[in-house]
């Protein structure tokens, strides 16, 4: 039987990850090692208890007692706090699902491709942050990474059987998120609930708000650069209102493939999960005669700075991504508290990237997960400097 694990498993894509597999038939079907949440002691016990995980870890350390309390008289252990999701991440998996979000889900994952793993990527930041040594990692120790992503799972299967050379470029579809065709002078009022209100994807509240803003797109680009070795200028963004083509590669005699569903993202889920196999999976079918029409428009770069900043993040490549993402949750973090405006966002992240850089400290070609996680914490300094500045000229 197939021993996993499931890392964020009380978040969007954990939740979906777990539905499949408690369709598949739950303890049935597959041996569960560690599954892992935040803060929502509550729902992880009860993941633990249907799936009959061995062991249960929160990230939040003084979650423990909860934790203890909830699943005394299981059998199932508990532990909690950060360097408690590294040791679960150790403990022997044939496939690991990477869903926590942000740069805390870097060295669980990392470590888990350490024993060999097979690691369902949800967690973009992995990629962005440390992509060459994730990339090692797989070479190393003979695990593999499979794209999780909706746009990098389509590449993925539109890459089947195809040689990497003869690709030209890659199209990544963006919906263009809750605020696309809002007047672009209104954007800088967008509260929250605005930025929150996706017209196709229901997911977590941080990539909701990181897709109308595109920084979710921006990390995509970078991450598809990472991943599939492509050089920048080979990667498109194209905006595709409707969400059904999740992504298209274009090769060199001039073909285009496009891989379309419908969005929801147990299709990507079930293929890690199933792959190389395809399994049946409960999503929707589509309608082409229902749909009528797929459209497409180019990004505004006005609208979506966030675009330009990471082809900055490429070009400079070495630590600028570690730099580019922390920036990027401290600016969404000061968004989400009210310090700063929807618009302010791509300001904040801007100057800590060009602070770091002139310092010289981002153009690094050989680099550890300690200058990473090291990288990680300066910048978010930086980036907390950078958005007080701000906060107190508008105030
Ligand atoms: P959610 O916010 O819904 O869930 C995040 C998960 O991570 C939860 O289990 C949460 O726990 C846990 N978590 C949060 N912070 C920490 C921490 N510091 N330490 C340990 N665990 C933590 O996120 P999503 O599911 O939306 O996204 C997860 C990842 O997948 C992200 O990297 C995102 O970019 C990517 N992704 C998501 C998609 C989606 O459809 N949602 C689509 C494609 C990619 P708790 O809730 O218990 O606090």
């Amino acid at each position: 039987m197939r021993r996993i694990s499931i890392f964020g498993a009380t978040g969007s894509v954990g939740e979906q990850t777990v539905d499949l597999i408690l369709r598949a038939g739950g303890p049935a079907a597959y041996e569960t090692v560690a599954v892992t949440g935040g803060r929502n002691v509550a729902r992880l016990a009860e993941i633990a208890q249907a799936l009959r995980a061995e062991i249960a870890i929160c990230g939040e350390a003084a979650c423990l007692p909860e934790l203890r309390a909830a699943l005394s008289g299981s059998g199932i252990a508990v532990a909690a706090g950060q360097a408690a999701l590294a040791e679960a991440a150790a403990r022997p998996a044939d496939w690991v699902m990477s869903a926590i979000v942000g740069a805390a889900g870097l060295v669980p994952g990392l470590t888990a491709l350490e024993q060999g793993a097979t690691l369902a990527l949800a967690n973009k930041e992995s990629l962005v942050t440390a992509g060459p040594l994730l990339m090692a990692a797989e070479q190393a120790h003979g695990g593999r990474v499979l794209p999780v992503d909706s746009e990098h799972s389509a590449i993925f299967q539109a890459l089947m059987g195809e040689k990497i050379e003869t690709v030209e470029r890659i199209i990544l579809t963006a919906s263009g998120g809750a605020l696309r065709d809002w007047p672009l002078e209104r954007l800088a009022q967008a509260t929250v609930a605005d930025a929150l209100a996706h017209p196709n994807w229901a997911m977590g509240q941080r990539i909701t708000i990181d897709s109308a803003s595109m920084f979710n797109k921006a990390l995509e680009v970078i991450e598809t650069r990472e991943f599939f070795g492509v050089a920048p200028e080979q990667i498109e963004v194209i905006i595709h209102p409707e969400s059904i083509i999740h992504s298209m590669v274009g090769f060199r005699d001039g073909a285009v493939m496009a891989h379309l569903g419908a969005p929801d993202m147990r299709h990507p889920i079930g293929f890690a999960l199933n792959w190389p196999e395809r399994a049946a999976l409960p999503v929707a079918r589509l309608d082409l005669a229902a749909l009528a029409q797929l459209t497409f428009r180019a990004p505004d770069p006005a609208r979506y700075p966030a675009l330009r900043l990471a082809g900055e993040v490429m070009r400079l490549r070495g630590l600028a991504g570690a730099a580019f993402n922390a920036a990027k949750e401290i600016a969404l973090d000061r968004f989400l508290a009210g310090q700063i405006g929807f618009a302010e966002m791509a300001g904040v992240v801007e100057d800590v990237l060009t602070l770091l850089s002139a310092a010289g400290g981002l153009e690094k070609p050989a680099f550890g997960l300690e200058d990473v996680l090291a990288m990680d914490h300066l910048a978010r300094i930086r980036a907390g400097e950078a958005a007080e500045a701000r906060r107190r000229k508008g105030g």
